[in-house]
């Protein structure tokens, strides 16, 4: 600004000193970009200097004393801006005016800048307006401008300009006592579908998907982007509670349809959704958005695919797992844990044939804090099973290496194995060294695992399976008949015991049907050379149904509930001849 200031000073005062050197000026004028309208109220004269044509667009050569011709190279809805600061400058007595205009014909954007002169009566005198061509900066501005607000993958709101207007949203809610429904969407399994399809294309599912969303946007509803493949939905004033569920109902609709990227390959996919409601679940916008977060992830554990809606539920257990997981952390750090046994007996003998290791975790009082089913499920989400399970079978080892030299007697352990620990690059290593540190017969020692160990990655774990199964360690598939387990997927499995899970034995005895099942499950397994265990056994006629099919070894309550170290000598000392 300095700069044009500079020169309009210098053009006002060359004009009044040269009006005949008109080519100094043209030149200067031209060389600087403006182009100029000169206006000398004591001459009645208007004069228009530099590149006119390249500003405005249209061949302009001479202007009549009367400017208000300039309006019609304006665009029509800046022309009243125009008039009233710059035009009718002189009504009120206005010395300075800037403006940023639009021209007719080549939606140009110029800046133009007046300035007036009066003479010492206050009569104006002279007028100099200066024009300069600025789309370019414009435009830039404009690009900046929507990033500042959309996402640039797929022009969808971004997350912080989302924020904003559902603050807006929810404070206008609270004038109008109505509700606002934040709805949250993740594609689901989307790193596979990005490893599968690479990355380029999937932006283009995002950009798709993003493309379906943005039919939803409109007064009441805003669509944001708020992750790779996270999306929001925001509705003013839903229709009950189902507006949310309309949309999401509308999306799986259209999912059901493949998704063709432009290389014609057809992608599947689904997503799945948490809602949560303002005021109810959130009294601001952030607290909506985290907890409709949250409810997401429940949406994610319960299978996917799926929605679930805001519960106070949800949030509590929420803080009650985030605050297990830190209590879990530093029971790591100080290894607060402790092993029971549960006795594991042969149905023939009833010899004693040795026991299940069981994870406790007491504190200090000797009370425990939870129960395994409760914490493993959380240590196995955030990885700190790893650890832990590290921490089991060597303190399990330890304590089997002790007894062994003490009571010289063949016993087996069975320790549980989560598919995390057995997916880690380092599993077999550390179970030989942990073998050869307690000079532990690997026959003796059984590692349970379930089914899904060997979902994510089939190969690898039937590979490390077998180099343990070489070493002689026994593996056994653990809660059979809870998972998908058939009988005749059991044919490949490279196990060598099948755990027959406590609702099975349940069922057995109380309906014939299931009994029949569980005599053929004993049956294959016995052909297929594999060793079954009875679990959960509580009663006689469980224990005596169980041994009739032939069952190999019972586990539960009948025979021995788990048992502190102590508890376990005790019980060995019995079997002592
Ligand atoms: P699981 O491996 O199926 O262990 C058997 C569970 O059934 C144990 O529960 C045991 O106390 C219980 N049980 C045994 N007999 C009976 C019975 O007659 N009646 C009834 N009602 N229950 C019986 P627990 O110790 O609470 O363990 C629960 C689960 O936690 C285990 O199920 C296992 O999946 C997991 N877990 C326990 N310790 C470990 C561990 O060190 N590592 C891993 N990865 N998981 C473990
Ligand atoms: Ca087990
Ligand atoms: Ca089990």
């Amino acid at each position: 600004m300095e700069d044009l200031k500079y020169q309009i000073d210098l053009l006002t005062a060359l004009n009044e000193r040269l009006m005949a050197s008109e080519h100094i000026y043209r030149a200067i004028s031209e060389f600087s970009g403006y182009c100029y309208i000169y206006k000398d109220y004591r001459t009645q004269t208007a004069e228009l200097i530099g590149p006119w044509d390249d500003t405005v667009g249209e061949k302009v050569t001479s202007l009549p004393y009367d400017e208000r011709y300039l309006l019609n190279l304006l665009h029509e809805d800046d022309r009243k801006a125009y008039t009233e600061s710059i035009y009718e400058m002189e009504h009120h007595h206005g010395t300075n005016a800037i403006l940023e205009l639009r021209t007719k014909t080549k939606f140009n954007w110029i800046e133009c800048e007046a300035r007036m002169v009066y003479d010492d009566d206050g009569n104006p005198a002279e007028k100099i307006i200066a024009f300069r061509d600025i789309t370019k900066r414009k435009n830039q501005n404009e690009e900046i401008a929507y990033l500042a607000y959309n996402d640039s993958l797929t022009g969808l709101y971004n997350r912080n300009y989302f924020v904003r207007c559902l603050r807006d949203m929810c404070e206008k809610a609270e004038a109008e006592k109505v509700n606002v429904e934040l709805l949250f969407l993740d594609i689901d399994d989307f790193k596979k579908i990005n490893d599968s399809i690479g990355l380029l294309f999937g932006d283009e599912l995002v950009q798709g998907f993003s493309q379906l969303l943005k039919e939803f946007q409109g007064e009441n509803t805003i669509v944001g982007r708020f992750g790779s493949d996270v999306f929001i939905i925001a509705i003013y004033n839903p229709h009950g509670q189902r507006s949310a569920d309309h949309i999401y109902k509308a999306i799986r609709e259209k999912l059901r349809e493949p998704y063709v990227l432009t290389n014609k390959s057809e992608v599947h996919f689904t997503v799945s959704a948490g809602v949560a409601e303002f005021p109810e679940a959130g009294k601001t916008a952030l607290d909506l958005i985290k907890n409709a977060e949250i409810v997401l992830s429940k949406a994610k554990e319960s299978g996917k695919n799926a929605i679930c809606y805001y519960e106070p539920s949800i949030l509590q257990n929420f803080i009650k797992t985030v605050s297990l997981e830190q209590k879990l952390k530093d029971a790591i750090d100080n290894e607060d844990f402790t092993i029971y046994f549960q006795p594991q007996y042969e149905t023939g003998s009833g010899k004693l044939r040795g026991a299940e290791a069981l994870l406790r975790w007491p504190d200090e009082h000797g009370q425990f804090i939870t129960s395994p089913g409760e914490f493993i499920p959380i240590a196995e989400k955030n990885g700190a099973i790893v650890p832990i399970g590290s921490w089991v079978l060597k303190e399990t080892l330890k304590i089997m290496n002790n007894w062994r030299m003490r009571f010289r007697l063949p016993l087996m352990v069975a320790v549980n194995i989560s598919a995390i620990q057995l997916e880690k690059e380092n599993f077999v290593d550390y179970v030989q060294s942990l073998l050869q540190m307690y000079e532990f017969d690997p026959k003796s020692l059984e590692l349970e695992i379930t089914e899904t160990a060997f979902i994510n990655d089939y190969d690898l774990v039937i590979e490390k399976i077998n180099v343990l199964r070489k070493l002689g360690v026994k593996i056994a598939l653990d809660d059979f008949g809870t998972g998908f387990s058939s009988l005749s997927y059991l044919k490949n499995m490279p196990i060598d015991i099948l755990k027959i899970d406590k609702t099975f034995i349940d069922s057995a005895i109380a309906d014939s049907s299931a009994g029949i099942i569980t005599q053929a499950v004993v049956d294959m397994a016995g052909k297929l050379g594999l060793k079954t265990v009875a679990e959960g056994v509580e009663t006689e006629a469980q224990q005596n149904f169980m041994s009739s099919i032939g069952c190999d070894y019972v586990q539960g309550y009948l025979t021995g509930k788990p048992m502190s170290k102590a508890d376990f000598e005790k019980l060995i000392i019995r079997q002592l001849p």
